[in-house]
């Protein structure tokens, strides 16, 4: 593993309130685990209701300054964070992969992916498009223009960290929000990082302030806080679920980026080494903590056992570690380890077949990290726990499908519906499909994947509540609309 210098990677992580480090108004800090060794890597600040409440004074003394900057300055400004890091693409590369556990190979990816999307969002700061139309009424001027929400606090997962950072904070920033991020917790010092570099691109201090600590406390108490406008959150169903009743409860705007139980379906006309070589991808990159990971693999009866062949033997040889050359590393924590690992030990109970893995990887390169096996299941009931519960890990379920009706019911049979992939060789087929499965991402011959900064990215059913975010489609999550109407007498012109 590259372990970073220590500049870039404090052993105490303090959180970021109007533009200074400060540490938790308790005093306490956390242990942050290495996930590839399971030793503490650095200790970050415990926040609380104290530190919101903070940090929205801050934020709400400098919103209003920054609300009444032109928004091509607010472009330009966000453009030099950008620029910020890429000039530390390295550095912060290797903060993420010192906290993940991935690789720095893909840590790299991520911070590009986090890059491009800084780009796209700095831009639209010469973009910030409203509308002009009609009216029905003579002399009388329509048009709709975006506005600040206000203060925007973000939560976000750990899996893509400077991803999920830059995929909140570039909109919210850009439309003329102040923003408190509540860092994952298992990602502190992506966050921190970011922060720092947002600091001496000269942002202003107060417009983006960090929190770090735990989601109960500092999460919980920055969505209770009446003193934020809008809550965007990426993260899991269940805690979506209960920010989106708090939130409601005090008519606050609510966006939610939330999990996936993503189905594939490998049709008999399909390019099966092209299909294999997608859904190893698909389930297993990043482990399988992303939200588009592929779980649900469904194979056509006529090709399946030959398919499942295949898969297996090469799931079977995929390497797991830290290196460029291995494949995914450890998940992000001992928690969800032991999660996945008991959701497929009752799989197993249930009747499920363990076609390769379900374990811990316990040898000596592996014995006291997070790192389970790369996991392919059969014979799981399609209404059982493990196929309609997200595991976020390197698990996947094989799935037999008479023909191509049955495996569209079977891709919809789920509370989920976020991504969706086919391989099939056949026009009608991929069309129909794309057309008919539930998700918010329907993907032809590829892998079930997450989409580009400038594309809208969300779910339906329990995967999101309608918003969509990036592309310009998050500028309406982080916008107030308003209407404005001019009435002219033209008869005293
Ligand atoms: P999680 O829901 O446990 O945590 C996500 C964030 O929410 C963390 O920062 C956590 O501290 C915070 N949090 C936890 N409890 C909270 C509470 N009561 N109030 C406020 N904040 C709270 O999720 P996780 O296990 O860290 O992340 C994995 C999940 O994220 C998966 O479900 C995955 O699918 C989802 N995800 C979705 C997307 C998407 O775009 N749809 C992208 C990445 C990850």
């Amino acid at each position: 593993m590259v372990r970073p210098q220590k500049r870039t990677f404090p052993t105490e992580i303090p959180n970021w309130i109007g533009g200074k480090e400060l540490p938790a108004a308790s005093g306490k800090l956390f242990d942050k685990l290495n996930p590839a060794d399971g030793e503490i890597l650095c200790r970050a600040a415990r926040s609380d209701e104290k530190d919101i409440a903070r940090a929205v004074k801050a934020a709400r003394k400098v919103q209003p300054v920054w609300a009444n900057t032109p928004a091509v300055q607010r472009g330009m400004l966000l453009h030099d964070i950008v620029l910020g890091l890429k000039a530390r693409q390295q550095e912060v590369a290797q903060v993420v992969a010192a906290e993940t556990g991935k690789s720095l190979k893909d840590a790299l990816g991520e911070t590009g992916g986090a890059i491009a999307l800084g780009l796209f969002y700095a831009s639209e700061g010469q973009r910030l498009y409203g509308r002009t139309t009609t009216s029905g009424t003579p002399n009388k001027y329509a048009m709709t223009v975006r506005q600040p929400v206000g203060v925007a606090g973000l939560i976000v997962a750990a899996n893509t960290p400077i991803a999920n950072v830059a995929w909140k904070v570039f909109p919210a920033l850009v439309c003329g929000n102040a923003a408190i991020l509540k860092a994952a917790e298992d990602t502190p010092v992506t966050a921190w990082i970011f922060g720092e570099i947002a600091r001496l691109s000269g942002l202003p201090a107060g417009l983006l302030n960090i929190i770090q600590g735990y989601g109960e406390e500092a999460g919980a108490a920055l969505v209770k806080n009446p003193g934020v406008d809008l809550i965007s959150f990426t993260g899991s169903t269940a805690v979506g679920r209960q920010i989106a009743g708090i939130a409601g409860e005090r008519m606050a705007k609510v966006s939610l980026e939330l999990g996936g139980k993503n189905p594939m379906v490998v049709c008999d006309d399909a390019d099966l080494e092209n299909a294999a070589k997608w859904v190893l991808l698909s389930a297993f990159s990043n482990a399988g903590q992303r939200c588009a990971a592929a779980s649900r693999i469904i194979i056509f009866s006529s090709v399946y056992d030959k398919f499942r062949r295949n898969l297996v033997e090469r799931a079977a040889k995929l390497k797991v570690g830290t290196a460029d050359s291995d494949d995914f590393g450890p998940v992000i924590n001992g928690e969800q380890l032991s999660n996945i690992l008991g959701t497929v030990a009752r799989a197993r109970r249930a009747g499920a077949k363990i076609l390769t893995g379900g374990k811990r990887l316990t040898d000596p390169a592996h014995r006291n990290g997070f790192y389970i096996a790369p996991t392919l299941i059969e014979n799981a009931a399609p209404d059982s726990e493990i196929s309609t519960s997200e595991l976020f890990g390197p698990v996947a379920c094989l799935y037999r499908a008479r023909d191509f009706q049955e495996a569209l019911e079977l891709a919809n049979n789920s509370p989920y519906g976020l991504t969706a992939c086919i391989h099939t060789q056949n026009f009608n087929r991929a069309l129909e499909f794309s057309h008919k499965v539930q998700a918010g991402v329907a993907v032809v011959n590829a892998g079930t994947y997450g989409s580009e900064p400038h594309m809208p990215f969300g779910g339906v059913k329990n995967s999101g509540n309608g918003w969509r975010e990036p592309g310009t489609e998050a500028l309406d999550v982080y916008s107030e609309l308003k209407d404005i109407y001019i009435n002219i007498q033209p008869e005293t012109a």
